[in-house]
């Protein structure tokens, strides 16, 4: 039987900023070597980087962008450069504009499911066949695919249904391969994805609706990655944790 590498190799897409940047700071600190892209925001990613590797981690960004083929497969040659895959965390997401669905234009709702099921997809299609000594996929996906999210991005719940439908099949799918694939349902995090979709108060607004009472930290969500990657979650494939304060 061939050894499986000692040293876990990670990649995170979306992993500049907010819940991608958590995450990859916290695989970082379990000894992941992790290799993370971004779509724009290169002064953030090299910041991350830069962090990281004065701490004595093996860190590397590249931009791509994860709906597009070539951009993905050089993503992932990219992360070949650091050891064999094991990990893949699928964490790039975008909500478009809060808005009613009628108010949402076709482009906005078609580039969401662009980014969050396609985008998805094509990173679990390549990570899968490069782990041919096994490994695990986490996908992020939202609290919002139970909740809908009328009033709000309908579409967007609708996109991380699927996500969550993804971890499902390709679960039952990869098993016998040897690799686990999982999710994290996120509640409302403090990160800039609700200024991003035009409300920078969204999570103060919604928060003494949460059974908590708070927005969650990136780092919570990142702790729940970095356990479904590690071997004391060695029985667990299939499932979506949910980490949204009780929403
Ligand atoms: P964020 O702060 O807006 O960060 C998004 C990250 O994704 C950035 O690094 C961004 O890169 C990258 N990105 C966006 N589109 C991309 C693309 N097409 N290709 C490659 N990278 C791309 O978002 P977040 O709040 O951390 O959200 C991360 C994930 O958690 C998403 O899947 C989101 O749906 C999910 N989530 C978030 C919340 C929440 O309340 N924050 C709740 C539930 C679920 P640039 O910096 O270059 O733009």
């Amino acid at each position: 039987m061939s050894e499986r590498p000692t040293r876990p190799v990670t990649v995170v897409t979306g992993g500049s900023r907010g819940i991608g940047a958590a995450i990859t700071e916290r695989l970082a600190a379990d000894g992941h070597a992790v290799c993370f892209c971004y779509r724009t925001d290169a002064d953030a990613a090299d910041e991350l980087v830069a962090r990281l590797t004065a701490q004595g981690a093996d860190v590397v960004a590249t931009s791509a962008d994860t709906t597009v083929d070539e951009d993905v497969d050089r993503l992932f040659e990219t992360a070949l450069k650091l050891g064999p895959l094991t990990g893949l965390v699928n964490n790039a997401g975008v909500t478009g504009g809060l808005a009613t669905l009628v108010d949402t234009s076709p482009d906005t709702l078609r580039r969401v499911v662009e980014i969050n099921v396609v985008g998805y997809l094509l990173c679990c299609r390549r990570a899968i066949s490069l782990m041919s000594q096994g490994g695990t996929i986490v996908n992020v996906s939202s609290a919002a695919a139970t909740l809908g999210s009328p009033g709000e991005y309908v579409h967007y719940a609708a996109s991380k249904a699927a996500v969550d439908a993804m971890t499902i099949g390709l679960s039952k799918e990869v098993g016998a391969a040897g690799i686990r694939v999982n999710g994290v349902a996120p509640g409302v995090i403090l990160t800039g994805i609700h200024a991003a979709g035009g409300d920078p108060d969204r999570a103060a607004r919604l928060a003494p609706n949460i059974p908590l009472g708070r927005a969650g930290e990136p780092a919570e969500i990142a702790a729940a990655v970095s356990w479904l990657l590690s071997s004391e979650s060695s029985y667990t494939t299939g499932a979506t944790i949910r980490v949204a304060g009780g929403r």
